[in-house]
């Protein structure tokens, strides 16, 4: 089975170039800061509620709670709600990435689930992928909302891994879609932003690019593969399906 990343994986939602310029730009308005401030302190609040574990996953990954939570701080009140404004732009805002609708049309077939794994609350992603033309290519979608969990919690996965011979994970970000998934013994395919990847080993196939990669030192847990692009994901993954089992 495959698990698929959503966001920079798949599609761009409308949260860098539609939600964020409105929430933020309210609170700028009101409080006097800069809006780039404003969004780091999002940020910084978003990563530290997933650092700890005392706060639950759906909690974590909540931009209505944070985005009140960063206003009280302020002390400013938003009338701008960032559910209502995904919902607007679900359609107009965000984007489907190279080659994604055909490479889930390509991975379709009868002994593999499709699985979308993101990190993004349901209420924020199932209409934009609605949008896009995702959801009917795809067996099953896994939010934080599912299980409670984020991608560095076994659970958040269900038990999709164990009905499988053999599971997958496909993503952009190192941590969610490498280290974490690696660690709950699942094959991993990278798809890091392009400009990662030295030109040098453009010309190379997936697998052989990941044993090349000039990782940084903290990566210690490298990907089974690395991609340049998703048309490389239908012949990666049926090439682990033949040469894993
Ligand atoms: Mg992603």
């Amino acid at each position: 089975m495959v698990f698929i990343d959503l966001d920079g994986t798949l599609q761009l939602n409308p949260f860098e170039r539609a939600v964020w310029p409105q929430v933020v730009g309210e609170m700028a308005q009101k409080s006097g800061l800069s809006g780039a401030d404003i969004l780091q302190m999002i940020e910084d609040e978003n990563n530290a509620r997933q650092r700890d574990d005392n706060i639950p996953a759906i909690l974590a990954m909540d931009m209505d709670d944070i985005s009140l939570t960063v206003a009280k701080r302020l002390g400013v009140s938003i009338t701008t709600s960032v559910t209502e404004l995904v919902n607007t732009y679900a359609k107009s805002h965000s984007t489907l990435l190279e080659y994604a609708l055909e490479s889930l049309q390509e991975l379709a077939a009868p002994h593999r689930a499709i699985v979308i794994a993101t990190k993004g609350l349901a209420k924020y992603q199932l209409q934009v992928m609605d949008a896009l033309g995702i959801t009917p290519l795809v067996t099953d979608t896994l939010t934080p909302d599912t299980h409670n969990g984020l991608k560095k919690h076994r659970h958040f996965f269900g038990d999709w891994p164990e009905q499988a011979k053999l599971s997958i994970m496909v993503g952009d970000l190192y941590d969610d879609d490498v280290l974490y998934p690696s660690g709950h013994g699942f094959k991993t395919l990278w798809k890091p932003r392009a400009t990662l990847i030295p030109d040098s080993l453009y010309h190379l196939d997936p697998f052989t690019r990941a044993e090349e990669f000039p990782y940084g030192p903290e990566q210690t847990v490298h990907p089974t593969g690395i991609m340049h692009s998703l048309r490389e994901l239908p012949a990666a993954v049926t090439y682990l399906e033949q040469h894993s089992l």
